[in-house]
């Protein structure tokens, strides 16, 4: 096989030698290789993404030459990501396609820096590089790690190990990307210092004599231009090992630092998602004196603490703010924001204006809306000050990825702020009242409301909104359309653990459709008021208009399993009228709707109602499918509460059917030159069969057309036995002329209900 071309994520790469040996003992090859790489991108990209690399080639497998490089080579290709630091070109890591081609080079060793090309002079990580001599038990390596992690976690750090692929172990401790590189250096001598003054047989010193029969602790991996092998690289030795990240609580099962190889570090890597949080565990360094001093302003382009913030974020591919510089004028703003964010775990996000950032923290259960209420909040990175207009998707896979709307704005004061804590008054829109937020452990900190709030901002007493009817599917540029389904109306609400469900007319009907309002329970947000329609389907999903009704009613008794199971039900929700203590009804149609599909877990109970843009085509959908009709709602428009407006309007499905004009009654005031109505019928065998009067869908000319025709015909006896309204004033004329006629449905004495006149039909058809 000589290449293969393939397609990564865009990117159209040429793969070579793909059945060559790499790894000669076992016979890993260069497709095995790259396949692992394709695997574990997910998992490594985090770890590795943006940093500075040097790179082992081994093209002709690990027992061939090898070429060190650090430096882009002139054949690399254009779309390769890479960063020019002085006069080297360093290839890094941003995409998959950059990680393949590296594969594909037989780039058997990563080895990467514990900095980002955008931070040469400060570095993210601080390494701790733990190398036995020769004659080390890999137990007592265990547990030197074991004991040095656990001076780390004393000083408030949170160490990362994992193996070197080799023979020893990496701890790797996350800290902010704030300080100077001598500052990381030192402070890595000291805690190293510390740990061998209390275990003899480790060292600092690389020089051979020094270390004999000793563990290394080399902290030199922290100095400038140097690198470490790259969590999940390969390395270049026996069996393809690699340098696995690990959880802590796993150390106990490692054997070897090459325990882990290509195929079998997925498996791994997939069950205990090692490293997961890594970033977001960085600290500040312990031994640090105050902020101000960490930064050296000459050095930082950005604002120093939004470093953070810019470091998380790929701008060509999200749409938040970039690039913002500190602003000294904007210290002593005092606006706050309050974001929805319909990230992995939808969360409120509450940002303070302080100091030309926003301090932000992530509120994963909504701020409280009640006093003495207590929610966790994990502390973010500084956000920067344009944020606070900030509303968006972020793609999906980005950090952060998914919708950000603003939910709630306003000025706060603070009445209180110390280290760890603030207490404030926030004036929103929605939120008003005091709140003290304070800080616990590590990024956790806790919001409380102080203040009283008046119970009916949280619950209102709101009553549905009604649709107009319409006869005519309306325009599809000003509406939206959804079907009608044909059950009954139903408002949900739901105040932290208790659920009620409520009928139009107000009735709590909760105790009829327990296994309802115990899926209400887990929507994702603490006080809601909802809108939709309960249903009870049939096998094929269509509504059973009588079964919901049914159940509706079975009074007072808890509803049995039995009736459960042979009327189920199902709620279809349409709107959202009141989401954790703001009032949604002057919001836009399309924002409640999407609000309310990002709180809502759809099951077989719960389901949102859709939308079409073809209401035509949906009109004719919902006729084949036998249901009502549908329902039009206008774009853009706001909720109505408790009256019918032209914003909904329900189009109903009507049957066309054949009829036989049979006579008609005679015209009365502005109809007394014409007809009144007329006597319709359709043949059964051959007998007429009466199907009702028909007063409108004509206007005058209409009723010129057909009454030209019907007076000419000839006048008969009444040719049916039914009774007729107005049987006195009709003349009954031989069944000659045909229509079509609309109607609604069929009465229980077989005549039909609204008919409406739609066309005289012609002699051809
Ligand atoms: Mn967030």
């Amino acid at each position: 096989m000589a290449h293969i071309i393939t397609d990564i994520d865009g990117v159209q790469l040429k793969l070579s030698n793909l059945d060559k040996v790499l790894w000669p003992v076992d016979g890993q090859t260069k497709a095995e290789l790259i396949q692992y790489y394709m695997s574990v991108f997910p998992y490594m990209l985090p770890l590795i993404q943006l940093r500075p690399l040097t790179l082992i080639r081994y093209p002709d497998g690990i027992d061939g030459n090898r070429f060190y490089s650090k430096n882009a080579a002139e054949f690399t290709p254009e779309w390769m990501s890479h960063c020019q630091v002085e006069d080297i070109n360093y290839l890094i890591i941003a995409k998959k396609a950059d990680l393949i081609y590296i594969a594909n080079l037989a780039g058997l060793e990563i080895h990467a820096m514990n900095n980002t090309c955008s931070e040469m002079a400060r570095p993210d990580t601080i390494i701790f590089d733990l190398d036995p001599s020769e004659g080390v038990s890999f137990d007592i390596i265990k547990n030197t790690c074991l004991e040095l992690c656990y001076s780390l976690s004393e000083l408030g750090y949170h160490p990362h190990i994992k193996t070197s692929g080799s023979k020893g172990l990496h701890i790797y401790v996350p800290i902010l990307p704030i300080y100077s590189r001598e500052q990381i250096i030192q402070t890595a001598k000291e805690i190293g210092n510390a740990y061998i003054e209390k275990n003899k047989n480790t060292t600092l010193k690389i020089s051979k004599e020094k270390r004999e029969g000793k563990i290394l602790i080399d902290i030199y991996r922290n100095h400038q231009g140097q690198t470490c092998i790259a969590p999940l690289s390969t390395r270049a030795k026996e069996n393809a090992p690699v340098s696995m990240p690990l959880i802590l609580d796993d150390m106990s099962l490692i054997r070897s630092s090459s325990q882990f190889n290509i195929l079998n570090a997925l498996e791994y890597l997939e069950s205990q998602q090692p490293w997961k949080d890594y970033s977001k565990l960085a600290v500040r360094l312990h031994n640090a004196k105050e902020e101000a001093n960490e930064i050296s302003p000459q050095i930082s382009q950005t604002t120093p603490t939004l470093e953070v913030y810019e470091r998380k974020r790929d701008f060509s591919k999200t749409s938040e703010p970039s690039g913002i510089k500190e602003d000294p004028d904007l210290k002593k703003g005092n606006r706050f924001v309050v974001q929805l964010h319909d990230a992995s775990n939808l969360h409120y996000d509450l940002r303070l204006e302080e100091n030309g950032v926003l301090s932000s923290w992530a509120i994963p259960k909504s701020i409280p809306t009640e006093r003495d209420i207590k929610r966790l909040a994990i502390r973010t990175e500084d956000h920067p000050l344009p944020y606070i207009n900030f509303e968006g998707t972020i793609p999906k896979g980005e950090y952060g990825g998914g919708t950000m709307w603003i939910f709630d704005t306003g000025d706060y004061a603070l009445t209180k702020k110390e280290k760890d804590s603030y207490r404030f008054q926030l004036t929103g829109k929605t939120i008003k009242g005091e709140y003290i937020l304070y800080h616990t452990r590590e990024n956790q900190w806790i919001i409380e409301r102080k203040s009283d709030v008046e119970s009916n901002n949280i619950m209102p007493e709101i009553s549905p909104m009604l649709a107009d009817q319409s006869a005519v599917v309306p325009d599809p540029e000003r509406y939206f359309y959804e079907l009608k389904w044909d059950g009954i109306r139903l408002f949900v609400k739901k105040r932290g653990n208790q659920v009620s469900l409520l009928s139009r007319s107000g009735r709590d009907i909760t105790a009829q459709f327990p296994e309802i309002a115990e899926k209400i329970l887990e929507m994702k947000a603490e006080n809601v008021i909802l809108d939709g329609e309960l249903v009870s389907p049939d096998e094929k999903g269509a509504p059973i208009f009588a079964n919901i009704i049914s159940r509706m009613h079975t009074k007072g008794k808890p509803t049995s399993d039995m009736t459960r199971r042979m009327h189920p039900a199902v709620l279809y929700l349409f709107d959202m009228i009141h989401l954790d203590g703001k009032n949604c009804m002057t919001l836009p149609i399309e924002k409640r709707r999407e609000w309310l599909k990002a709180v809502t877990p759809v099951s077989d109970k719960i389901r949102m109602s859709d939308t079409f843009e073809d209401g035509e085509g949906l009109f004719a959908a919902a006729r084949n499918m036998g249901l009502e009709g549908i329902i039009a709602k206008k774009k853009g428009s706001f909720y109505t509460a408790g009256k019918r407006s032209a914003d909904w309007l329900k189009v109903k499905v009507r049957t066309l059917i054949d009829v036989i004009i049979i006579g008609y009654t005679k015209g009365k005031g502005d109809r007394s030159s014409l007809f009144g109505a007329l006597h319709v019928a359709k043949w059964e065998s051959d007998h007429l069969v009466y199907l009702g009067k028909i007063g409108t869908g004509f206007d005058e000319n209409k009723m010129t057309d057909i009454y030209t025709i019907v007076k000419e015909l000839t006048v008969t006896s009444k040719p049916i036995k039914d009774n007729v309204e107005e049987e006195y004033n009709s003349i009954w004329v031989e069944p000659k002329v045909e229509c079509e006629v609309q109607y609604a449905s069929i009465t229980p004495n077989g005549t039909l209900r609204e008919p409406v006149f739609y066309r005289l039909k012609t002699n051809d058809e």
